[in-house]
């Protein structure tokens, strides 16, 4: 069987050779083993005059990763603008956050149909195409106009929201319809996939057929939970391997015996770190013992700093970090380190090992795969503790964290006591819990699964004559 995947962009190898413990791993060793291709934007882009977009392709393993560069002004508005300003925040339930101008959805079609035309001068009959994200919601429909009509397949890793708030995007229905063209689309939990269906069913015209198909028009399309996992054993091996290097080693000599607690997040609006600041604060402030014994490390690398939003977040965090330093610290004692900078995942591996407490509090979030790396990479015999978000998907999963209201500052703060303080039975069968269910939905049983149930709703999807997208 061809595989041919797309995504936004597509991950290199790193130059020691290192596999990494996500996503980009499971698609990289897809291609590698399996013969896949991996298509996505070079970061390059193309001159303007440009008919046909440059692409190239390098052999990996067993497969191909393609890059494509794509003309920069559409890209920056597809990007910067429909993907980050306008689809991003209405997925994450900020409305208030969305920035809409009609070039973006112009640009946006632009894009997906682009890439659509590289991946239809690939394909062969017997190929299966799997579209990654919100990046691409229009992907499929470009594909089967250019006459595909092989299996494929959508997985959507941010949270689907409700229809309330996804009204507010202007064009709503021209990118969501467009999914009607895809065989299956993926969800990350079973919430995601009811709102989805409720508002396919009210503002889309699709009609239920059982609990998980719809029917758009002639096309029927099936819908799936996926939950998106982690390699478990490269975080559990990671940790193990790195907890006593340099770094951690001099980390550890300067808690003498104070206890760490660790946050790890992309800096963006949607994990909730102005409120994490805000309850780690009242936590000093209710318990001021604890101002000499607890350090928060929070790793938070910039991101889409093109984008206003972005930019006006990492300011504010930035001011509250210094506050808290300023207010709480002492020429003894780090109370709390921001930084902005990435770690390698072996690295973090080590640090989440070393943390008594994995504080992981977004306002919302597809999955939330710092959740499960944190459990993965703790020590079985003395685990920390992992204080959750309600409403993160990982929360479906991880039931046995210490499960919070992110926008409830003084929970929070207790949390963060109650976690610190836990009887290490307690500990121990709360993570017995959680690892047990990473183990049973590992990333290349995602992989597969997703793949297998696309064959599956292809074969029982229409005939071809009539897979024609409107
Ligand atoms: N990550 C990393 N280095 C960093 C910070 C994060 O490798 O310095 C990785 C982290 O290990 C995780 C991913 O980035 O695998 C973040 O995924 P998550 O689902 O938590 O959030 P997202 O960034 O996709 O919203």
């Amino acid at each position: 069987m061809d595989t041919i995947l797309v995504s936004n962009r597509v991950a290199e190898p790193s130059r020691t050779g290192a596999v990494s413990g996500g996503l980009a791993a499971v698609l990289l060793s897809a291609v590698k083993t399996s013969g896949a291709t991996w298509i996505g934007a070079s970061g390059k882009f193309a001159p303007a005059e440009d008919v046909r977009v440059p692409t190239h392709s390098k052999r990996l393993g067993a497969g191909t990763l393609t890059t494509v560069d794509l003309p920069v002004t559409d890209y920056r508005r597809f990007y910067n603008g429909m993907a980050n300003a306008a689809l991003w925040p209405i997925l994450h339930y900020r409305a208030d956050l969305l920035r809409y101008e009609p070039e973006f959805v112009a640009s946006y079609r632009a894009i997906n149909r682009i890439m659509a035309n590289v991946v239809a001068d690939r394909v062969r009959p017997d190929s299966v195409v799997w579209v990654h994200d919100y990046h691409y919601f229009m992907l499929g429909e470009f594909l089967r106009q250019r006459g595909f009509a092989g299996p494929i397949g959508f997985f959507l890793h941010t949270p689907f929201p409700t229809k309330s708030v996804l009204i507010c995007l202007p064009e709503h229905r021209t990118v969501l319809k467009a999914l009607s063209a895809y065989d299956l689309i993926g969800f990350q939990t079973d919430e995601d996939l009811l709102r989805f269906r409720d508002y396919a069913t009210t503002k889309l015209s699709a009609t239920m057929v059982g609990q998980t198909e719809l029917q758009f028009d002639e096309r029927r399309v099936r819908l799936g939970i996926f939950p998106v996992g982690i390699n478990v054993d490269f975080f559990t091996d990671a940790a193990r391997a790195n907890i006593n290097g340099g770094k951690i080693n001099r980390i550890k000599r300067g808690l003498h015996h104070g206890k760490m607690v660790i946050g790890v997040d992309r800096l963006d609006y949607s994990k909730g770190l102005p409120q994490r600041f805000a309850a780690y604060e009242r936590f000093l402030t209710i318990y001021p013992d604890e101002r000499k014994r607890v350090s928060f490390l929070q790793i938070t690398p910039p991101t889409r700093s093109a984008v206003d939003s972005y930019r006006r977040v990492r300011a504010e965090l930035a001011s509250h970090a210094g506050e808290i330093s300023a207010r709480y610290g002492d020429v003894d004692w780090m109370v709390l380190r921001y930084i902005n900078e990435s770690f390698p995942p072996d690295q973090l591996a080590a640090l989440y090992r070393v943390s008594k407490v994995g504080c992981v509090t977004p306002l919302r979030d597809g999955m939330n795969l710092v959740a499960k790396e944190y459990v993965a990479s703790q020590d079985p015999e003395d685990p920390g503790v992992l204080v959750l978000s309600k409403f993160a998907g990982a929360a479906k999963e991880l039931n046995a964290a210490l499960v919070v209201n992110p926008y409830d500052i003084g929970e929070l703060a207790q949390a963060l006591y109650r976690a610190l303080y836990m009887e290490r039975a307690e500990r121990v069968e709360r993570w017995n819990a959680m690892v047990t269910t990473l183990r049973g939905g590992n990333i290349n049983r995602w992989y597969e699964g997703f793949l297998d149930s696309l064959r599956e709703s292809a074969v029982t999807s229409l005939p071809v004559a009539s897979r024609s997208v409107a």
